[in-house]
């Protein structure tokens, strides 16, 4: 395939257009807060109650012959995150506007040399990209999957019994070990919970995938600092995001400012030198520099992303979903959508699976339903966005001639739309061979402009990776 950055990015697209959802968003009109659970044979116990956890719980809870718990460790849990959704969840995922604090309709790429591209001009007047506090968007998720009748457990799971025959017997359930809050009191009781299916949406660091034995996954370090700037500094990002290129910001990623309701969100992130993370968090904010001057950091949030797949997603009866499983994109570091989709995909397959909680799945038939449809939906997002971040994020050469290619209206519609839908329309191929040739004369002429990146010495965590 040539390669072109709108070539790409319409694989990424297509390979990612979904199919519309089969998620049946009845009304909850009418819906009883909860089921009683001596008419079901079977207990679901979702972990995690972010978004892969709440979509999933919600999906659970629909089915009658299933009895669905959600165990979430901190119910108003404020999940570090830039918080940027693509327009295509708001329909998808039926979220009310209350839940998007900014839409943002302009984005300034700013390269390693400080020329600046504003891309956005090709929106139409009702298209954005969302921008959500995790608090706001998690807690409407959850609220709405008890809604639908899933119980919701304020508690952290420590661990988890699998029996060794778990993937042949039927009848061996799990055993959740968690921790179990109340109002008022900071003290946890230690309880016991007995479950025949388990999803793991409990995040980068899941005890889930420890329990099953999911194998571990390389991750980049992600750290925000949200910050309080004066309204007047404020309109400039009412309707932007910014972000950064160059190794000063980060040797592998992105700087970004995404603006929230009353504040603005300013972090990067790495894989490759994770111990100078705060030296590129304090590189983001000089970049920003007046724009941000006089704020106050009101919060500092630090969190594992992760950089692929788990090896084992599956075992016997236990399914990881969202960051737990590791679907966080590349280039992007996108997952607040992926994690959604996974956790609604998840749990439509298995409740398919268990016909009306008359049954039990195997690890065979959730491994050959979930996984394969989710593979084939994403495989190519993942793999494409990778060889993107290879290719324009490993020097400030490629970073400049990065941010010079998105000055082609050409690429930001390819780009916005394969970002905001999930699908492109209208690819040309004549476009696309005029892109090839800009591509090459501008990573040429990046070279020959930027400043070599800075050595650093990091025999782990080395540029391996990248
Ligand atoms: C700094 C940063 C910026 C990011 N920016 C963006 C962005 O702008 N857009 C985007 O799409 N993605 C972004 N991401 C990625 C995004 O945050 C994740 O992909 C997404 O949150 C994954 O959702 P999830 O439901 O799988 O996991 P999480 O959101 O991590 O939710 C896991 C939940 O499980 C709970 N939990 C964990 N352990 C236990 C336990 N033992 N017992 C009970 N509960 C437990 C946690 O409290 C949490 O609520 C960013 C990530 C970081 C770190």
């Amino acid at each position: 395939m040539k390669f072109t950055l709108v070539t790409l990015a319409g694989v990424v697209a297509s390979a990612s257009a979904f199919s519309a959802s089969s998620f049946t968003g009845k009304s909850l009109v009418g819906v009883p807060s909860s089921s009683s659970a001596l008419d079901m044979k079977y207990k679901v116990a979702v972990v995690g109650g972010g978004p892969s956890g709440a979509c999933a719980a919600e999906i659970f809870a629909q089915e009658k012959g299933i009895d669905t718990v959600l165990i979430e460790r901190k119910l108003d849990n404020a999940k570090p995150c830039g918080g940027a959704i693509p327009l295509c969840m708001v329909g998808e995922f039926d979220l009310p506007e209350s839940v998007v604090d900014r839409k943002v309709r302009q984005m300034n790429l700013v390269s390693p040399t400080g020329v600046e591209v504003s891309i956005g001009s090709t929106l139409k007047p009702d298209e954005y990209i969302g921008m959500c506090r995790r608090e706001i968007l998690d807690q409407y998720l959850r609220d709405r999957a008890q809604q639908y009748g899933a119980e919701i457990v304020n508690g952290l799971v420590t661990s988890i019994d699998v029996p060794a025959d778990h993937k042949t017997n039927e009848d061996s359930r799990y055993t959740i070990h968690y921790q179990e809050y109340t109002e008022g009191s900071k003290a946890g009781v230690a309880k016991t919970m007995d479950v025949d299916v388990i999803v793991g949406a409990d995040g980068a660091n899941s005890r889930v995938a420890k329990a099953m034995d999911a194998g571990l996954y390389n991750f980049a370090i992600a750290f925000q600092e949200r910050i309080k700037i004066p309204d007047e500094k404020m309109k400039f990002y009412e309707e932007m995001a910014e972000m950064y290129v160059g190794d000063d910001v980060s040797p592998d990623f992105y700087g970004w400012v995404f603006p929230k309701y009353d504040h603005v969100g300013v972090g990067t992130g790495t894989v490759v030198n994770r111990p100078a993370i705060k030296q590129y968090q304090k590189a983001i904010r000089d970049r920003a520099g007046d724009k941000i001057a006089g704020g106050k950091i009101i919060k500092v949030e630090a969190h594992p992303i992760p950089e692929h797949y788990r090896p084992r997603r599956v075992q016997g009866r236990i399914a990881l979903v969202g960051d737990a499983a590791g679907y966080v994109t590349k280039c992007s570091g996108e997952g607040i959508y992926f994690a959604a989709k996974s956790g609604r995909m998840a749990a439509e397959e298995i409740v398919a699976l268990m016909k009306g909680g008359s049954r039990l799945p195997s690890q065979a038939e959730i491994e050959s339903t979930y996984i394969k449809k989710y593979d084939n939906l994403y495989g190519p997002t993942y793999a494409v966005l990778d060889i993107l971040q290879r290719v324009f994020y490993s020097n400030n050469g490629a970073r400049e001639a990065f941010v010079e290619l998105c000055e082609s209206k050409y690429v930001q519609q390819v780009t916005f739309d394969s970002y905001l839908y999930k699908t492109v329309q209208g690819n040309n191929p004549l476009d696309d061979l005029k892109l090839l040739g800009t591509t090459i004369k501008s990573l040429i002429g990046g070279y020959k402009k930027a400043k070599p990146d800075a050595v650093f010495s990091n025999p782990e965590e080395s540029k391996k990776r990248i």
